[in-house]
């Protein structure tokens, strides 16, 4: 039997999870079998794989990964679309097609979601196996590491499309991690007025900027001054406000700009107990004011415009890449990921060096 590497958890938990040798997928005859070459680590994603109970998606034993890419290595008998040696990502999200909200045309909200890495086998393996639907070509010569951060960006295109920035719209995208810095750049090529990225690191803000955006630091404690800044760069307050940051004092801070009619996105989850005195008061300013408060976490079907954005330069990852690991060293580079406070995306080379011309797929 044909074997590759793999990591593998038979159930949540580090103590149950191997790096070893497992059987090579079965190519079905809508599918196509990926040769691994670049696997990002989802950091909370895959904490929770490892320390938590894998999340309500999570079915053991698999492999994880959701963010990968590599070349083709093998296609099903009904598969024209892609040829072996193609590079190519998978959208990793399979909804069930079947359920309430997939009939109703919101596979988003799907009851059965299939997903790559967290019930179906994923990309922190030498090979995957995923249906030809859901595959995405990069073309020749675009760099494995950042075309396996496609998923991100399309995460970010969910919240980058409910925000609905309309011509000459005021916008802020908050919180400078990998998802922050993601949304900032497709602000800066929105037709938003204007649109600031808000953050607490000058470092990631100049990165930015040297692409022409424009931004604001912010202070973790000094919500006074926080608030001065953002009134002297938005006079007349802001249409729109992203956060990504999961920093309450902040988006409270915020909200306080936000125009009647202004739409709030809660794009990264709070991960502290909110400190708010009047929740009724919150509650009725957004009645009273028509303001709206979002929710996004997830995309499905967002990768063929994600790899657009990324192909076209309008959205750049290299930066956001500050860690490669061997797939060997996989709970090193975990590790690294949650301690190391430069990490912003890990990349996991599974077949060695992803840009070293490849005898065989
Ligand atoms: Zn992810
Ligand atoms: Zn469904």
């Amino acid at each position: 039997m044909k074997m590759m590497k793999a990591l593998k958890y038979e159930k949540a938990g580090r103590a149950n999870a191997t790096i070893g040798m497992v059987p090579y997928p079965e190519c079905g005859d809508n599918d196509v079998v990926i040769k691994v070459m670049a696997a990002s680590i989802c950091k909370w994603a895959e904490w929770n794989h490892d320390h938590g109970d894998g999340g309500t998606l999570a079915k053991y034993p698999v492999t994880t990964g959701h963010e990968f890419a590599g070349y083709v290595a093998e296609v099903g008998k009904n598969v024209t679309e892609f040829k072996v040696g193609d590079r190519v990502t998978a959208d990793n999200a399979i909804p069930c097609g079947h359920c309430w909200y997939c009939k109703n045309n919101r596979p988003l909200m799907c009851e059965n979601f299939g997903s790559i890495g967290h019930n179906i086998n994923g990309g922190f393996a030498q090979y995957l196996v995923v249906t030809q639907d859901n595959v995405v070509k990069f073309p020749d010569g675009f760099p494995f590491d950042e075309a396996c951060i496609t998923e991100p960006v399309a995460c970010a295109m969910e919240a980058f499309d409910r925000a609905d920035v309309k011509p000459g719209d005021r916008v802020i995208v908050s919180g400078m991690g990998p998802h922050g810095l993601i949304l900032a750049q497709m602000m800066a090529h929105s037709n938003a007025g204007k649109a600031v990225a808000v953050g607490l690191r000058q470092d990631r803000l100049d990165w930015l900027e040297e692409d022409g955006a424009e931004t604001l630091l912010v202070d973790r404690n000094d919500q006074e001054a926080n608030l001065v800044k953002l009134q002297e760069t938005f006079p007349d307050g802001v249409d729109c406000i992203i956060d990504t940051s999961g920093a309450w004092p902040l988006c409270a801070t915020m909200f306080k700009i936000l125009k009647k009619g202004g739409r709030f996105i809660q794009y990264g989850s709070f991960h502290r107990p909110i400190d708010l005195e009047n929740v009724t008061q919150f509650l009725n300013d957004l009645h009273f004011k028509n303001q709206s408060y979002i929710g996004v976490s997830c995309q499905v079907k967002n990768f063929p415009r994600s790899v657009e954005y990324m192909v076209t330069g309008k959205v750049k990852v290299d930066k956001i890449i500050t860690h490669t690991f061997d797939l060997d060293d996989y709970f090193e580079a975990l590790d690294t990921n949650m301690t190391d406070r430069n990490a912003l995306k890990v990349v996991i080379h599974p077949n060695g060096d992803p840009e070293a011309p490849q005898e065989e797929f």
